[in-house]
C-alpha cells in the first residue's frame, strides 16, 4: 500500500464517520499522508496528524511515525503496512477537532491541552479515554470492515 491509497482509504473513512457519527454535518476535509523530514519531526514530537483550517478549507494531516520508524529507508511508493484501526482512531480523534471547529468550541486550553468541552464532544463521537480510544461497538465493527479491505489486497 503506498501513501496515495492510505489517503483514499482514510478519505473514504472520513466519509463513512461522517455519516455514522457526526450526521453528515462535518465538512469533506482532504486527508494527506505525509512522508517527509516534516512528518518525521512532527512524529518524534509526539503529533500523530494534525486537523487544520485552512483558510475555511478543512485538511487532516497524518505524520505516519509508527510505520516509518519501522521502515525507515522506505520511499513514498513502498510502504507496505496497511489502514489500521488505531490509524481510524487517530482520524476519528481529528474529526472531533474538526466538529468542535466546526460549531465554534473551543477545545484546547491556553496551555496547550486538550480540555472539557473535547472530551465532551469525543464522547459524542466514538471515542472514549478523552479521546483517543473508540468505543467497544465501533471498534468492532472499524476492525471488521478492515479485515475486509485487506482480504481484497488493501
Ligand atoms: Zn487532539
Amino acid at each position: 500500500m503506498n501513501m496515495y491509497q492510505r489517503e483514499s482509504i482514510l478519505q473514504y473513512w472520513h466519509s463513512k464517520l461522517n455519516k455514522k457519527l457526526f450526521n453528515n454535518e462535518l465538512e469533506v476535509a482532504k486527508i494527506i499522508v505525509r512522508n517527509d523530514e516534516e512528518a518525521v519531526k512532527n512524529a518524534e514530537e509526539g503529533i500523530e496528524a494534525r486537523y487544520i483550517d485552512w483558510y475555511g478549507r478543512d485538511y487532516i494531516v497524518f505524520y505516519p511515525y509508527t510505520w516509518m520508524a519501522e521502515e525507515p529507508e522506505t520511499d513514498n511508493e513502498t510502504i507496505e503496512v496497511p489502514v489500521s484501526v488505531y490509524d481510524v482512531t487517530v482520524l476519528l480523534h481529528e474529526m472531533v477537532h474538526q466538529y468542535c471547529n466546526q460549531n465554534g468550541i473551543d477545545d484546547i486550553d491556553l496551555n496547550g491541552k486538550h480540555n472539557e468541552n473535547f472530551r465532551e464532544a469525543a464522547e459524542k463521537h466514538g471515542l472514549t479515554q478523552y479521546g483517543y480510544q473508540l468505543q467497544a461497538g465501533l471498534e468492532d465493527e472499524i476492525d471488521a470492515e478492515l479485515t475486509w479491505f485487506r482480504e481484497w489486497g488493501y
